[in-house]
């Protein structure tokens, strides 16, 4: 059993954890979020750039500069952290793709995706997705609605043949599979578990009060990282699970 008194900052995966894949956080969560914020401070790392944190979290929060303070931003999977001073956003660190490291990675993809990937008749959007940070494949494509996502590969084999092709070509990088149906690449140790760390020294608050939730913890997955921080790690099957999460700790 956690002790959530102990835990100072929350880390929370987005995609799955918070919000649904690519949706808005909805109104509950938001209320829980903003409670949250007043006495813990609370980071969120995801794959996706600083758009997708806007939409999906910044825009429907209503924080006080006090709250606004204890929030903190992963983008790319942790290659890059944000806080906020006086309302403006600022920069802690940032680590993207050099072009060597790019195209190193695209051509892997393109080798991967030859071999073991089954364009489906219909996709929404780009299969792959340059984030600066991290490179992003995406089954049906960057668009596609959630209802298909979940059926495209529930037990994650489509995307271990890709994963087994792409860890031929370019064991160098991360390699982690994430949402319904992506797999993210990073550079070598920037991860999830480069996020926490990075945190940890930054913000001076250590491992053992630090709590990472996330619904990727299975092994591949791409919150898996996390697990060899030695933080406590809280697994949850969708944001019904999170929210549960969030009102126990916000209750003590
Ligand atoms: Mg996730």
């Amino acid at each position: 059993m956690t002790d959530f008194i102990k835990k100072r900052l929350i880390i929370f995966d987005l995609d799955g954890t918070l919000a649904q894949s690519k949706s808005s956080i909805d109104s509950e969560m938001q209320c829980l979020i903003e409670e949250l914020l007043k006495t813990r401070k609370v980071l969120v790392i995801s794959g996706g750039k600083w758009r997708q944190f806007k939409v999906q979290l910044l825009d429907k929060l209503n924080l006080s500069p006090e709250q606004l303070v204890n929030l903190f931003i992963a983008t790319g999977g942790g290659s890059s952290m944000y806080r906020f001073e006086e309302g403006e956003v600022r920069e802690m660190y940032s680590n993207v793709f050099d072009h060597e490291e790019r195209e190193k990675v695209l051509e892997a993809f393109k080798y991967a995706m030859d071999a073991a990937y089954e364009k489906p008749e219909k996709t929404y959007g780009d299969i792959i997705e340059d984030r600066g940070s991290q490179i992003t494949f995406s089954g049906l494509g960057q668009e596609a609605p959630l209802e298909e996502k979940n059926k495209w590969d529930p037990d994650r084999k489509k995307r271990q043949a890709i994963v087994y092709k792409l860890m031929e070509k370019i064991p160098d990088f991360e390699i982690h599979m994430g949402g319904a149906t992506s797999i993210d690449i990073t550079q070598k140790g920037k991860d999830k578990a480069f996020g926490i760390r990075n945190a940890s020294d930054r913000l001076g608050i250590p491992l053992e009060n630090i709590l990472y939730v996330g619904d990727a913890l299975y092994p591949g997955g791409n919150d898996e990282p996390a697990l060899e921080t030695g933080v406590d790690c809280q697994a949850v099957k969708d944001i019904e699970n999170t929210k549960r999460l969030i009102k126990e700790i916000i209750s003590q």
